[in-house]
């Protein structure tokens, strides 16, 4: 008999808002004991064709596979967006349908192809935000302050905040002691990594102020399809690899886009991320399929 799989909402840990998905239709939210520990997947593109990965179905089934036979279940999976390439229905269904196999909780965050034409609604209507959120939210869980940030709202040519969303993170953060470990999500990059291709935050620099003063700020960003670390202060940026295909290393081409490897490298090019945090400091592992 065809098991039945449903979504659901479930609160988690107070205010954030997951969506665990089981094939035995429960859904519930994973309880974990230990330090916090989740996954980051991003830029699964789904519905891409082109030569640089001519199966990002497949890839991202590979990252729900390889994420449950972890030998430790995340508290929750982030993807941190570009779960579609042209954010038609049919994408949005396709990978509801390969997420839905996760045991852990999700979280989805858009990235700027989730809402292209300007309208967010098909991404809202896939993965509805937090109720009453404007798509962007925060919750607690286990001693860490977790930050969802959507900097794709209004995206042109790089990631914007917004003054609504920035007048949020100030009061979300101002009542926190500064040894509260906060961990930051978004899908373009906060910080200035590579503006000539629009890799960077246009009012980025003003979230980053109000997270000069906590002891160890983590920020989490998919958008270039490759692994960069950089620190600022006690922040620590890290972007993630892509599920789908990478893309070039900063000013390597004349501008950014889908990398076409020989197909042996592709696997190891891609892939996801566990991250554990021990007294705030992040242990950052990103694993690729090959
Ligand atoms: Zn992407
Ligand atoms: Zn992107």
């Amino acid at each position: 008999m065809k098991r039945r799989r449903f979504l659901e909402h479930v609160g988690w840990t107070g205010a954030g808002v997951a969506y665990a998905m089981t094939a035995g239709g429960i859904a519930r939210a994973a309880s974990v004991p230990g330090d916090p520990y989740f996954v980051q997947i991003s830029d699964s593109h789904i519905g891409f064709k082109l030569a640089a990965n001519p199966d990002v179905a497949g890839t991202l089934q590979r990252a729900v596979e390889a994420i449950n036979a972890l030998p430790r279940t995340p508290q929750f999976v982030i993807h941190t967006g570009d779960v579609t390439h042209l954010a038609k229905a049919e994408q949005f269904d396709t990978a509801k349908h390969i997420l839905s196999g996760l045991r852990a909780p999700l979280i989805v965050l858009p990235g700027e192809h989730d809402v292209l034409g300007g309208t967010p609604a098909a991404f809202l209507s896939a993965f509805p935000p937090q109720s009453g959120s404007q798509g962007w939210f925060s919750w607690e869980a286990l001693g860490v302050h977790y930050v969802a940030l959507v900097n794709v709202f209004d995206y042109e040519r790089m990631g914007v905040l917004g003054n609504d969303q920035l007048a949020w993170l100030e009061r979300d953060l101002a009542p926190l002691p500064a040894s509260r470990p906060v961990v930051v999500f978004a899908h373009v990059p906060l910080y200035a990594l590579y503006p000539a291709w629009g890799w960077t935050t246009a009012d980025g620099a003003r979230a980053l102020a109000l997270l000069a003063r906590f002891d160890a700020v983590t920020v989490l960003n998919g958008h270039i399809h490759q692994v960069i670390e950089h620190a600022e202060g006690n922040i620590r940026f890290a972007s993630a690899d892509a599920t789908a295909y990478p893309q070039p290393a900063p000013g390597t081409a004349a501008q950014p886009g889908p990398k076409t490897l020989p197909p042996d490298q592709l696997l190891r090019a891609i892939g996801y991320r566990t991250v554990e945090l021990d007294a705030g400091t992040a242990a950052i592992r990103d694993v690729t399929f090959g």
